[in-house]
Formats: structure tokens, sequence, C-alpha cells
């Protein structure tokens, strides 16, 4: 076509799990395709980090998804494929309940997650199995999508680096990027049809306005204690706590969700490490005071997966996803929409991530088959 365009067959915009996925299985059938991907890490909303920078330890903590559940096929298989450890989520013990005074009991025999099931080393080695099954040069990371214009021979796609702007030629594009975000931060030329940018703006981006804190410890000395981890509190900051203990060290750690609104938390002095640990330390005792590090992730404040009407849905319940018919056959079925929230069973899980690449690659193949 000699019109000096970067292309690929396929592009993949996102490499969170389902950018990945997607990859993973086009790479796999033969089929050319480059992933752009706006941050400089993989993974997207997929977030373990060690304790510190300098942590001796090699723990690593989950910030964004900690479980994932029997009858979750394709994770189940995934994680075989990689190779990852899979271990129960500790629910051994008493939970903990703080009501809105602050008076705590500690002897409830109930569990809010067991049979939930957690990887070893956190979910990020799924992202980087599979990243590490990609090769190099089929990632571009620090490049955001802007724009999207339909074309003769396809779709062009505009990218944007910290100092410059290309273009890339392809004749397929799949938005693996959260639909409302996408609607919020990409032109699209010629404009979609109002039906679609509208279901696009109305999917809210599942766990978006969520915060979570995780406290690490020298050792999970709430076990000794006869506690699980498990906590439920009406008066917060954490409204919900967990055991998130690594599987392979002695280090323990908890984490909770904020139940402080995105807005009010973002707005004034919120010392949310500080009033977590005053709160762990009231719930599960003084040794909480001293944790070896905590942890803040604020999803709302992530650009790369907040979009600005999502931060005042913090969503408790998964609400019903799936690609909306308006949202099927988009420019003439050259451009898709590919992240979790577009998956009809399991919307808004890690498992809907590979649930819609799934089905995206299985179109693709199919199509270039006949
Ligand atoms: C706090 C929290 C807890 C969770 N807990 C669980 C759990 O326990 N179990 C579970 O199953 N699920 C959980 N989830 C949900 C799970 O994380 C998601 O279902 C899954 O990670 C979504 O993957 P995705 O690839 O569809 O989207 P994302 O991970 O959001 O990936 C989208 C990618 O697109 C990139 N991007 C955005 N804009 C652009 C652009 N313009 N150009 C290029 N790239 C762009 C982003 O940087 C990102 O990498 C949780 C999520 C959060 C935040």
């Amino acid at each position: 076509m000699g019109d000096g365009l970067t292309r690929t067959d396929f592009l993949i915009a996102g490499g969170g799990l389902a950018g990945l996925y997607l990859a993973y299985r086009l790479e796999q059938a033969g089929i050319d395709y480059l992933i752009v991907e706006a941050r400089s890490r993989l993974g997207g909303r997929v977030l373990s980090v060690p304790a510190s920078d300098t942590d001796s330890q090699t723990d690593q903590y989950d910030l964004g998804p900690a479980w994932f559940w029997p009858g979750q096929p394709r994770l189940q298989h995934l994680v075989n494929e990689l190779g990852l450890r899979v271990f129960p989520q500790n629910s051994d013990g008493n939970l903990v309940f703080q009501d809105r005074e602050g008076t705590i009991q500690r002897d409830l025999q109930y569990s809010t997650m067991a049979g939930s099931l957690r990887v070893s080393g956190g979910f990020g080695c799924l992202t980087e199995g599979l990243s590490r099954r990609i090769p190099t040069s089929k990632i571009l990371s620090g490049q955001k999508v802007t724009k999207l214009s339909l074309s003769r021979h396809g779709v062009r796609t505009t990218i944007q680096g910290d100092d410059r702007e290309a273009e890339i030629g392809s004749s397929t594009v799949a938005l693996a990027v959260p639909p409302r975000l996408a609607a919020q931060s990409i032109e699209f030329e010629p404009a979609l049809g109002k039906d679609a940018i509208n279901a696009m703006r109305s999917i809210p981006t599942w766990m978006a306005a969520h915060a979570k804190v995780v406290a690490v410890y020298d050792a999970p000395f709430w076990r000794d204690a006869g506690l699980s981890g498990d906590g439920i509190s009406q008066r917060g900051p954490l409204v919900e706590i967990h055991d998130a203990s690594p599987a392979t060290s002695t280090r323990g750690a908890l984490f909770g969700f904020v139940g402080v609104p995105a807005p009010i938390r973002n707005s004034g002095n919120y010392d949310l490490a500080h009033m977590a640990v005053e709160q762990l330390t009231a719930m599960y005792g003084s040794k909480a005071a001293q944790p070896v590090t905590v942890l803040v992730q604020d999803w709302a404040r992530e650009a790369f997966t907040a979009a600005k009407d999502d931060e005042n849905e913090q969503l408790q319940q998964h609400p019903e996803y799936g690609t909306p018919p308006s949202l099927t056959h988009l420019w003439d079925g050259k451009l898709c929409l590919a992240s979790t929230e577009m998956a009809p069973t399991f919307g808004g899980y890690l498992e809907g991530a590979l649930e819609t690449a799934e089905s995206v690659a299985t179109k693709i193949t199919r199509n270039r088959r006949s």
C-alpha cells in the first residue's frame, strides 16, 4: 500500500489480562498482531508488588485481584498451563467484627471467603507468565491509543508516547480497554453511533472506584490468636478485611477494601495508611501497630483504569455485563471491544477477561480459515 505506515494485521489496545491473553492466543494461531499499552507496565488491573523496592524478600502482594474461584475453567486451565501454584484463601479461625461505635467482636465463627483460591506469588505471575510467551517486539508499552480512524484498508490507530505521535495500520482493532474509559479517552473517526457511545459510557468499570490497603507484617500473628484475618467493619476506613499472607514465606499480611468513597478520600488529607493501621490495631491487637510496610492502591486515581464517571460508582455487586447489540459489529467488524466488561458470563472477573479474549480470538481464527 506504500504509505509508510507501520502495519500489523491485528492491533490490540491494552495489555491487561484480556489483551495479553488475546495476544497469546493469536501468537499460538500464527496471526500477526501488536499490543499497544498505555502504561509502562503490563497487567492493567492485575498488580502484584513487593513490600518495597529494596525489600530482601521476594514476596508479592496483590493490589488488584486476589482470588479466583472453582468453576472458572479458563483461569484454572491457564494457571495450570503457566505452571503456577494455587493455594486456598486462609479461612481457619474467627472473623472480627467492628460496629459503628468501634465495639469489637472476635468470636464470630464465620468465613467470608472460604473456598476462594489465590495464586502463589500473586496474580502478577499470571500476566508475567503470559507476557513471557509473547515476543517483546509485539508489545509497545508506554504508548496510549488516542484515535482510531476507519480507512479503506482497515483501521488507522494513532498512538502517543512521551514526546511523539505515530500511526499504525491494521485490518482490525480490539479495544481491550474498559469501554467507559475508551469512550472518554479515544477519538473515533467517523464518530461511533450514539447508541454505541452511550452503551460504552453506561458500562461501569469493575472495581475502578475502589482502593485497597495491604499491611505487611513479620508474621501472621492473628492466626495464633484464633483469627482467620477476615474482618467486617461498619466504622472503616477498611470495611472488608482478609488475610493476604504470602504462601511461601513467614511473613503475614492483611488487606482491606476502603469504604470511604473515592471523591471523599481523594478530596482531603486522608492518610489511609495511618488510619488503616489504627483500625487494624483496634481489631487485631497491638501487634498490628507494627507493620513492615503498608501498601495503598487507589484505583480511582489511575487514569488508565478509571473513567471520570467511575469515581462515583463504588459498586458492591457485579452488574450484568456482556456485549450489548450496539457494540457487537462496529465498523463492519473491524473494531471490537475486548475487556472483561464485555464478558456475558464472568463479566468483571479475571475469568471474564479470558472469556472475552477467547471469544475474539476464536472469531478471528475462524475468519482466517474461511
Ligand atoms: C481492587 C480490585 C480487586 C479485584 N479483585 C478481583 C478478584 O479477586 N477476582 C477477580 O476475578 N477479579 C478481580 N478484579 C477484577 C479484575 O482485576 C479484572 O476483571 C481484570 O483484571 C480486567 O482485565 P482487562 O484486561 O479486561 O482490563 P484491564 O486490566 O483494565 O486492562 C486494560 C488495559 O488497557 C490499558 N489502557 C487503558 N487505556 C489505554 C489506551 N488509551 N491505550 C492503550 N492502553 C490503554 C490499561 O493500562 C490496561 O493495561 C479486581 C479488580 C480490582 C481493581
